[in-house]
């Protein structure tokens, strides 16, 4: 068994989650009494928000790459999952440190995972749900398209619902709120994105898209069983990873 790291509380209420299904998934493949051999890193999320607020990424990386030494050099662990997608903004900086001074990249890349489940089901373009940040953002569109080869739906002219999808997520879910009215908001937005008369409609209409939950708690609030087209939850399809490296 490969000990992992988790970098969460960003929020908690994600976290509890993957502390969970990382258990239950590893204990579901080996058996018995097995469960995984996790260090659980929870930060303040408080503090990191604030930092997001005032753009000091420079800040959040440090911080970031100092829990990642910590829990390889000191906790041993093989592997470091960083269990947000905003964080990840940072993540090929911290990355490339590490594989500077390892000769390997112990960070489990959501992004990776959410391009393993696209594979799987042949997913060639996505519509990218997350925070602001993740939503208008380069880092994790750009990832997915220039590592995986997937596209992600434009997302021009929508900055208002965006900016609503913002709040839902740190206003209500980070907070462990789920409103049926939030619930709707956002189905109403992936529909009407998907359906909306531009070209991507034709890549709908050959059933090669999907909805990428791309932030750790929108699990919380949406479902397959909402849309018509697959989910793909980046919290799951992390978790996924962490549990056949983990068993590795
Ligand atoms: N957990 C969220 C995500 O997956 C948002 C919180 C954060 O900004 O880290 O992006």
């Amino acid at each position: 068994m490969k000990r992992v790291g988790i970098i969460g509380g960003m929020s908690w209420e994600s976290t509890l989650h993957y502390y969970e299904q990382l258990n239950r998934r590893v204990n579901e493949e080996a058996g018995g009494l097995t469960s995984a051999d996790i260090v659980l890193r929870s930060v303040n999320f408080d503090e990191f928000y604030q930092l997001m607020k005032e753009g000091k990424w420079d800040v959040i990386e440090q911080k970031l790459y100092d829990e990642v030494r910590h829990l390889l050099v000191y906790e041993k662990c093989a592997y470091v999952a960083i269990a947000t997608n905003t964080m990840h903004k940072v993540v090929p900086e911290i990355s490339r440190q590490c594989f500077f001074r390892l000769r390997y990249d112990p960070i489990v890349h959501i992004g990776a995972c959410i391009a393993h489940e696209c594979r799987k089901i042949d997913v060639k373009k996505v519509l990218l749900l997350g925070t602001e940040f993740t939503m208008t953002e380069n880092f994790m569109k750009k990832y997915l398209y220039d590592e995986h080869g997937i596209k992600s739906f434009s997302l021009r002219d929508k900055r208002d619902k965006i900016k609503e999808i913002n709040r839902i997520i740190f206003d209500e879910l980070c907070r462990g709120v789920v409103s049926p009215d939030s619930k709707q908001f956002l189905i109403d937005f992936v529909n009407q994105t998907i359906r909306s008369d531009d070209p991507d409609t034709a890549s709908v209409t050959h059933g090669s898209v999907a909805v990428v939950l791309g932030c750790t708690e929108l699990g919380m609030i949406l479902k397959q069983e909402d849309f018509g087209i697959p989910v793909i939850d980046s919290t799951e399809a992390h978790i996924g990873q962490l549990v056949k490296l983990s068993l590795s």
